[in-house]
C-alpha cells in the first residue's frame, strides 16, 4: 500500500503550535487503527540541534537510538506514543552534508550540483526512507519555520515534486496560520493568512486545509472569507482557538472533525472508532481544583522555558496522576549565587535541578542541592543535577573543599565527576556524547527501585561526564546510595541520599520517557515525597 503523506506547513508566524496540532492529529489517526509515523524537517543549516544553544532552539529531545532532535519530537512522542528514531528528524545541514560528500566521492560523475534536482532529491529520499523504515500508512511531515523563509524553499519544492511523484490522492497539505487580533477595532484579521497562502501557491502548492490558530473565537464570516480567498473548502478551514492546556488539543481537533475529513479526502477507511476516554479523563483532571505544589526549577536557561520542555511536561504528567497542580517556580541559578531569590527556593515544596552544560550558574545549583539536603526538601537531579548533587556532597559532607567536575575545573584536586573514558579522545562536539537508551540495574529496597517497582530499566542519556568510581566507596560509607548502575556496575546511573525523604538523581534524562498516560515513576515518587502530598 502506498503511504499517505500529510504535510504541515506554517504561515504568518512560527510558534503557533504547528507541531502540537500535527501530533494531536497523529494520535487521532492512530486511534482509528492506522499505523502512523512522523517526521520533522528543519530547514536550518546545523546538522542537528545537539550543538545549538538552548536559548536559540529550546530543548534537545533525545530519542531511544540517541538521535538529538527538535523539541517537537517530544510532542509527537508524548501524544502519539510511538518511539521515533534518527530518520524522524532531519535538517538542511544533513542534506547538504550528504550531497557534498557524494560530490567529493565523485558519485555525480562530474555533474553540476544544484538545488534542483540534487538537494531536492536528497530531501525526497529522506522522506521516503522514513516512510519505508517505519512502514507507516500515514506519515505526518512537519516543515519547520514558515512559508517564505529562504531556507525552506528547497523543502517546499521537494513537497511539490513529491505530490506529482506519489500522486495527489496520496498527499495532503495542511497549512497552519495565525489570525492576529486588532484591539482597536476588535477584529481578527485574515490578510496575513491570505498572503501566506499566496506565497505557498507561488511555489506550486495549494493547501488542502487551513488550520487558523487564534487566541479568540473565530466566527463563520471569517471562516467563509478564508475559504473564499484561499480557495479551500469551507469544511477545510478549521479555526483552532488557543487551548487551556496542551493535552486538550486532541479533543479540540477531534471535535472539529479534522481526522475524519482528512481520511475521507485521502481515501482511507478507519478500522476502529477512536477511544479518547483517557484524554477526556485527563482533561477533567486538568480542569479540576487541585492542591498546588510549588516546585523550584533551578536552571540557567530559564528565560526561555522551552529549554526545559520535557521536564515541565513530565512534572505535569506526574502531578495530574496524583491529583495535584504543579506550580513551577523558575529560579535562575546565577541569582542564587548572588544571594538573590533565596526566598523563592525556601518557599518551594520540592526542588528540581535539570540538565545543562558549561560552568555558568553551576555554583547556584550546588547551593540549591545543599539547601535540599540540609533541609530535607525533596530533590530530583537530572543528569547535571545528579553530578552537582555529588559535588555538593563531596564538598560539604566529605569535606573536599574544591571537589568539582572536570568539566568546570580541570585542575580540581577532587574530580568526583570526570570525563568518561570513551570520551577522552573525542574532539568533535556534534553527536559524540553518550546518547540514547542504556540499561540500568536498580538496587532493591532503595527509593529509586521502589518508585519504579522494577529491577532493571532503560533510560535515555545525553552526557559526557560521569561519577568517578574512585570515590564510590567513600560516598557510600557516608550516606550516599548508588541505587542504579549500569548492569556491569561500572557506571553510576542513580544516586540517592540515605535518611532523606527523597534526594534522588539520575545520570540519565527520565523526562524524555514521561507520557501523559504513563507518568514517569521518578517524577511521581518525587512529588509524592513532598510534605503536602503526604498529607492528602
Ligand atoms: N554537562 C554534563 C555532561 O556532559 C551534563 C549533561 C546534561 O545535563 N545533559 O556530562
Amino acid at each position: 500500500m502506498e503511504t499517505k503523506y500529510i504535510f504541515f506547513t506554517g504561515g504568518v508566524v512560527s510558534s503557533v503550535g504547528k507541531g502540537v496540532t500535527a501530533a494531536a492529529l497523529g494520535l487521532l489517526f492512530k486511534e482509528r487503527g492506522f499505523s502512523v509515523s512522523v517526521q520533522k524537517l528543519d530547514p536550518y543549516i546545523n546538522v542537528d540541534p545537539g550543538t545549538m544553544s538552548p536559548y536559540q532552539h529550546g530543548e534537545v529531545f533525545v530519542l531511544d537510538d540517541g538521535a538529538e532532535t527538535d523539541l517537537d519530537l517530544g510532542h509527537y512522542e508524548r501524544f502519539i506514543d510511538n518511539p521515533l528514531s534518527q530518520v524522524s528528524n532531519f535538517t538542511s545541514g544533513q542534506v547538504y552534508d550528504e550531497v557534498i560528500s557524494k560530490e567529493r566521492r565523485g558519485d555525480y560523475l562530474g555533474g553540476t550540483i544544484q538545488i534542483i534536482p540534487h538537494i531536492t532529491n536528497e530531501i525526497k529520499r529522506r522522506i521516503r526512507l522514513a516512510a519505508h523504515t517505519t512502514k507507516a500508512e500515514i506519515m505526518l511531515i512537519e516543515i519547520g519555520g514558515t512559508v517564505g523563509d529562504i531556507e525552506s524553499q528547497p523543502f517546499m519544492e521537494s513537497l511539490r515534486q513529491m505530490r506529482n511523484e506519489v500522486g495527489t490522492e496520496n498527499t495532503y497539505f495542511v497549512h497552519v496560520t495565525w489570525l492576529p487580533y486588532i484591539g482597536a477595532t476588535g477584529e481578527l484579521k485574515t490578510k496575513p493568512t491570505q498572503h501566506s497562502v499566496a506565497e505557498l501557491r507561488g511555489i506550486g502548492i495549494a493547501p488542502s486545509m487551513i488550520i487558523a490558530r487564534s487566541d479568540y473565537d473565530v466566527d463563520q464570516e471569517i471562516i467563509d472569507k478564508i475559504a473564499l480567498f484561499c480557495d479551500v473548502e469551507k469544511r477545510a478551514v478549521v479555526p483552532m482557538k488557543t487551548a487551556n492546556s496542551l493535552y486538550e488539543i486532541p479533543l479540540l481537533v477531534e471535535e472539529a472533525g479534522v481526522a475524519d475529513y482528512i481520511i475521507e479526502k485521502i481515501n482511507l477507511k478507519a478500522s476502529k472508532k477512536p477511544n479518547l476516554k483517557p484524554w477526556k479523563e485527563l482533561s477533567k483532571k486538568i480542569n479540576a481544583d487541585k492542591p498546588k505544589i510549588k516546585i523550584a526549577l533551578v536552571g540557567k536557561y530559564i528565560e526561555l522555558q522551552d529549554a526545559y520542555m520535557s521536564v515541565r511536561e513530565a512534572l505535569r504528567h506526574a502531578a495530574l496522576s496524583i491529583g495535584v497542580e504543579d506550580e513551577v517556580v523558575w529560579i535562575h541559578s546565577a541569582d542564587l549565587e548572588k544571594g538573590k531569590n533565596l526566598d523563592a527556593l525556601e518557599s518551594a515544596d520540592a526542588i528540581i535541578v535539570p540538565g545543562g552544560f558549561g560552568e555558568r550558574g553551576i555554583e547556584g545549583k550546588i547551593l540549591a542541592a545543599q539547601y535540599a539536603r540540609e533541609n530535607k526538601i525533596p530533590y530530583l537531579g537530572l543528569c547535571l543535577g545528579m553530578q552537582l548533587m555529588c559535588i555538593e556532597f563531596a564538598r560539604n559532607v566529605l569535606g573536599y573543599e574544591n571537589a568539582n567536575s572536570s568539566e568546570f575545573d580541570q585542575g580540581t584536586p577532587h574530580p568526583v565527576i570526570d570525563l568518561m573514558l570513551e570520551q577522552r579522545n573525542i574532539s568533535d562536539m556534534g553527536g559524540t556524547m553518550r546518547l540514547g537508551l542504556y540499561p540500568c540495574a536498580l538496587q532493591k529496597g532503595t527509593l529509586a527501585q521502589k518508585s519504579y517497582n522494577k529491577e532493571e530499566i532503560n533510560e535515555r542519556h545525553r552526557h559526557r561526564f560521569e561519577f568517578n568510581n574512585k570515590y564510590r566507596k567513600e560516598f557510600e560509607e557516608n550516606g550516599m546510595v548508588f541505587s542504579g548502575t549500569s548492569p556491569d556496575n561500572m557506571l553510576v546511573e542513580i544516586a540517592e541520599l540515605k535518611d532523606h525523604p527523597f534526594m534522588v538523581s539520575s545520570q540519565f534524562h527520565p523526562e524524555f520517557l514521561s507520557r501523559p498516560m504513563r507518568p514517569h515513576p521518578l517524577f511521581v515518587g518525587f512529588l509524592k515525597s513532598t510534605k503536602k502530598v503526604a498529607k492528602i
